[in-house]
């Protein structure tokens, strides 16, 4: 519920500016709350005088009211879906045929109207569009009103967020605002006596923790790219398209986005949209070992990864590392050599289709969830290798 105290409004007018869905006005220089209220949060963050509180109840809610296996969608800019999306898509739809609910995605951006039949093709039956200049591009005053205030009026049961920067960001501001937890960067997700199984990596990665959220909706979870496996777009299937009226002034941001770098090499494919991957690990961190590597890679079209110890000995840049502190990886072929095969490692990249481990010791735990394994010095190994794949013409 939300309350407006008359007596303690000095009439900024901060609030109605704020307000995405245009829902408050002046009335003799006071503020008014008309209908339409999403409890979206926004004004009350920015009312100076604590005029404004909203009280969400959290106890002894029905919980059977809540419904529907939601995913935010992620956009480059208005040139593409991020895969993420996607793939938060496949497993929703898995998570919604479990408990027999349906899938609704968040769509927002500027001139992204267009990608909601992209992501009906790969599982929502509904896409809420909510488009505006001020919603370019990421900012957490932009998205988070318009996504709290959807969740506050429609009450899904499971929101999915993409584990990005931008996804890091947005998911637990508005897990805040409703007064909600949160799993972040969870790596598997299934339905357990109808609540969501949240599995996740904890004490450093030694062991995998189930969470579950048995009192409040809805369940909110943040995943990793590349972990879940997206489905085949279907052309023939059929959704509902939403459009969400929203008013945002960006001037009214407290925070104002100058500049975006990438810092990702010009040219360079990143890591986690690779198809081939070659990873080196302390084994390689010799003079000459990485560009050995990098030899392989080249002659498969592919790109150099690595284990951490190679980022924290100064063989390679941060932004190719796989693992849990690192990127997630899933391509159709890693190539993992002097790699020892942690925990922490291989959850970021045990769902890559094939995986090949080259390593010295028998006994080294990356073959055991390889699909081929080569004992022996990649000194060896990786020239040879080379050879192979260039006496066949390459890829
Ligand atoms: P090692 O474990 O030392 O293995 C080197 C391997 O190279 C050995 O198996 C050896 O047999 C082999 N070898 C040596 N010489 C040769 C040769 N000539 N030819 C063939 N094989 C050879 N690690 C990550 O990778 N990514 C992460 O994101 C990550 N995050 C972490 C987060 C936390 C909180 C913690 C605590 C740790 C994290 N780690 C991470 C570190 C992880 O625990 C391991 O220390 C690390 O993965 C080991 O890297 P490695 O396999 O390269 O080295
Ligand atoms: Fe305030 Fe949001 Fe409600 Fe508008 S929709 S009145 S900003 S809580
Ligand atoms: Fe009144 Fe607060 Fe709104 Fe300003 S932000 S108009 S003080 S309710």
């Amino acid at each position: 519920m939300i309350t407006l105290i008359a007596e303690k409004c000095i009439g900024c007018v901060k609030c109605v500016k704020v307000c995405p869905f245009g829902v408050i006005v002046m009335k003799e220089k006071k503020a008014v709350i008309g209908d339409g209220c999403t409890l979206c949060g926004a004004c009350e963050t920015v009312c100076p005088v604590d005029a404004i509180t909203i009280e969400r109840v959290v106890k002894d809610i029905d919980l059977t009211h809540y419904s529907g296996v939601w995913v935010v969608a992620e956009t480059e800019g208005a040139q593409r879906v991020k895969n993420v999306t996607l793939e938060l898509l496949g497993k929703g739809r898995e998570l919604a045929g479990l408990i027999g609910q349906s899938v609704s995605c968040i769509l927002l951006g500027n001139n992204v109207a267009k990608f909601a039949d992209a992501l009906i093709c790969h599982g929502a039956d509904t896409v809420f569009i909510a488009e505006s200049e001020a919603l370019s591009r990421y900012t957490a005053e932009g998205f988070q009103p318009v996504v709290t205030g959807l969740i506050a009026q429609y009450a899904p049961c499971i929101v999915l967020f993409g584990a990005t920067h931008a996804g890091r960001d947005l998911a637990p501001r508005v897990a805040a605002s409703l007064g909600l937890g949160l799993t972040a960067d969870c790596t598997g997700l299934s339905i357990l006596d109808g609540l969501l199984l949240q599995t996740r990596p904890a004490f450093g990665g030694n062991i995998m923790a189930d969470i579950i959220c048995p009192y409040t909706r809805p369940q909110m979870a943040t995943v990793r790219p590349n972990v879940m496996k997206m489905l085949q777009p279907d052309v023939n299937r059929q959704g509902t398209k939403v459009v969400v009226p929203v008013s945002i002034d960006a001037s009214t941001f407290r925070v104002a986005i100058k500049e975006v770098r990438d810092s990702c090499q010009t040219g360079v494919m990143k890591i986690d949209e690779a198809d081939i991957i070659v990873s080196g690990g302390r084994g390689v961190c010799t003079n000459g070992g990485f560009a050995l590597l990098e030899e392989l890679a080249g002659t498969l079209s592919g790109v150099v990864g690595c284990s951490r110890v190679a980022v924290d000995l100064g063989f390679r840049p941060k932004s190719v590392q796989v693992g849990q502190s690192g990127t997630t990886v899933s391509p159709k072929l890693y190539i993992a050599v002097g790699i020892s095969g942690s925990i922490q490692h291989q959850v970021g990249m045990k769902s890559s289709d094939t995986i090949v481990a080259i390593n010295k010791d028998p006994a080294a735990p990356i073959f055991q969830i390889a699909d081929f394994g080569i004992v022996g010095d990649y000194r060896e190994i990786v020239p040879a290798f080379v050879a192979e794949v260039k006496m066949n013409g390459g890829r």
